[in-house]
């Protein structure tokens, strides 16, 4: 899509983008039509013939220009960002931007290697040799959440195109401004313009782009939707990653360090508003530590500098995103509270716009909504538990299994722990961090998701692996070809003895 026209706008439904901390408009896009979203996808197709042929290094080259204006524009990415999204500035730098400009490092250095064929070696028949190697997909859909609009979507634009794909992303309409502005340093980069396309829209959007003949699709929003849109990509057999919904478990030992834990713990659950798939979003405290814990957690949170982040550079926390999160997030509150548990500190609104405190909650309960339910907002629920066993068992009580925390000064016991959540990931000692490291696999277990983003294996999931066995001597016949004998049988038999002796 290129710029907006004002007959575009003039004519189509529109979606206007606000600034969630103080309500100012900050543009608007077009709610596209199902044939426009088709149209796109056809754009890309055509685009993708020659992209897809060049040489992966040729690829990594170009992609790294990208690369450079996120280096470069970093200011302006992260004001729009922090704008769109009502999150620090400093959120915006290190959560989002500087994520796509390492992803993007990492993998333009080390696509040409994680794409080259690979060789399997044949455990029984030695007279031939098999090799996998790595094709473009085609098309690659990409349908996005709110939350991290430009280090989610931009780092899987950029995963695909290494691929070798066409890529059309389906932002959402809670801030759909930075994926424009995305589009608009790839064009500034000089990649071919038809190749990255943005179609902007609602769900129906969505769910006409799974409908336009995409070769495959990476999802990232909510359990409910992903579930939509597994059926849809199952209905026309089209590959899928779905990254979806979260309730983080960490889980505080008795040897934990409290100090560094409550401040593990209050970024963890706090930072980007909670808006994160991996926010702390139930924290099973050790009886032995619970108490003195919960009060360094309410004393890290009250000193949290919150406000409109267009104010300062240097505030914990600004607002949050979308009017009805904040609805969800009261609605949890009200429920917890009805149910027992008490909000120690928090629980309100503040200031202007969408902005809402940091909140601890206390005498939380495994069968309370708080508990079981995501949150997605900037609320720590707390529970005591009796010893680790519990902790364990609570932490895999849930539908979801996304990312779990462990705190110990016990290192070894520590990954013991870790190794028994029902998580796609499970940190020891800190929170949120790995999202940020893309050379490791992002993805869920459960109802949390399919597949994997980033690591070698994410980048290898958005081509088409075709395997080549081919011969090594050439014989005049195979052992396994007609005419059967007694003999061959019989030789078979004897080679099979001595083989599996
Ligand atoms: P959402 O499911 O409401 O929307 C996600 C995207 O899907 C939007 O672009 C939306 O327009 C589109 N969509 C809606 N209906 C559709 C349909 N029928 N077919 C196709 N597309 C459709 O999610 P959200 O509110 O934008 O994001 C918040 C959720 O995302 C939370 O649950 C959070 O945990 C999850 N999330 C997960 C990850 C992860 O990596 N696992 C990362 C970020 C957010």
């Amino acid at each position: 899509m290129g710029a907006l026209q004002s007959s575009d706008i003039a004519r189509k439904d529109r979606i206007v983008s606000r600034n969630p901390a103080n309500g100012e408009v900050l543009g608007e896009v077009p709610d596209m039509t199902a044939a426009e979203v088709k149209a796109a996808v056809e754009r890309a197709r055509g685009a993708q013939v020659g992209w897809g042929a060049l040489p992966v290094r040729e690829r990594c080259d170009r992609v790294a220009r990208f690369r450079d204006l996120v280096v470069r524009r970093a200011p302006e990415l992260c004001d729009l960002i922090s704008k769109e999204g009502g999150k620090t500035r400093a959120e915006a730098l290190s959560m989002e931007v500087m994520l796509i400009a390492d992803l993007a490092t990492y993998f333009c250095k080390r696509a040409p290697k994680i794409l080259s064929p690979e060789s399997i070696s044949l455990h029984l028949i030695k007279t031939r040799a098999s090799y996998l190697h790595y094709v473009p997909r085609g098309v690659v859909g990409i349908i996005a959440p709110w939350n991290f609009p430009f280090g989610i979507p931009a780092g899987e634009l950029v995963m695909a195109l290494l691929a070798g794909n066409g890529v059309v992303l389906k932002p959402s309409d809670i801030a759909p401004l930075i994926a424009l502005k995305c589009k608009e340093l790839y064009d500034a980069a000089g990649l071919p313009p038809d190749l990255f396309q943005v179609v902007t829209g609602r769900g129906p959007a969505g769910a006409a782009l799974i409908e336009s003949g995409i070769d495959y699709c990476i999802f990232t929003g909510s359990t409910t939707t992903g579930k939509k849109v597994a059926a849809a990509c199952g209905e026309r057999l089209i590959p899928c990653t779905l990254e979806l919904g979260g309730k983080a478990p960490a889980i505080v030992c008795a040897d934990a360090d409290v100090e560094r834990t409550a401040r593990a713990l209050v970024w963890g659950a706090f930072a980007n508003q909670g808006q994160v798939c991996v926010s702390v979003e139930r924290v099973y405290a050790l009886e032995a530590v619970h108490d003195e814990l919960v009060e360094k957690i309410i004393a890290q949170t009250q000193k949290l500098r919150q406000g409109d982040p267009a104010g300062e550079a240097t505030l914990d926390t600004g607002s949050m995103t979308w009017d009805r999160q904040v609805e969800i997030v009261e609605e949890r509150l009200k429920s917890a509270v009805a149910d027992g548990a008490t909000i120690r500190t928090g629980g309100v609104r503040k200031g202007q716009g969408l902005q809402f405190e940091p909140t601890v909650v206390t005498g939380c309960k495994q069968d309370m909504e708080i508990m079981r339910k995501e949150i997605f907002g900037p609320v720590m629920p707390i529970m005591k538990v009796a010893d680790e066993e519990e902790a364990v068992r609570l932490s895999n009580d849930s539908h979801l299994g996304l990312a779990a925390y462990v705190f110990t000064d016990d290192r070894q016991k520590g990954r013991r722990l870790a190794e028994r959540i029902e998580a796609g990931t499970v940190m020891v000692n800190d929170c949120l961090l790995t999202y940020g490291a893309p050379e490791t696999p992002w993805g869920g277990v459960k109802q949390s998701g399919i597949g994997h983003t980033h690591s070698d294996r994410g980048l290898r999931d958005l081509c088409q692996q075709r395997h080549v066995n081919y011969d090594r001597l050439a014989l005049k016949r195979e052992l396994w070809w007609y005419p059967y004998s007694d003999k061959v049988y019989k030789q078979t038999l004897k080679l099979m003895k001595w083989i599996f002796r």
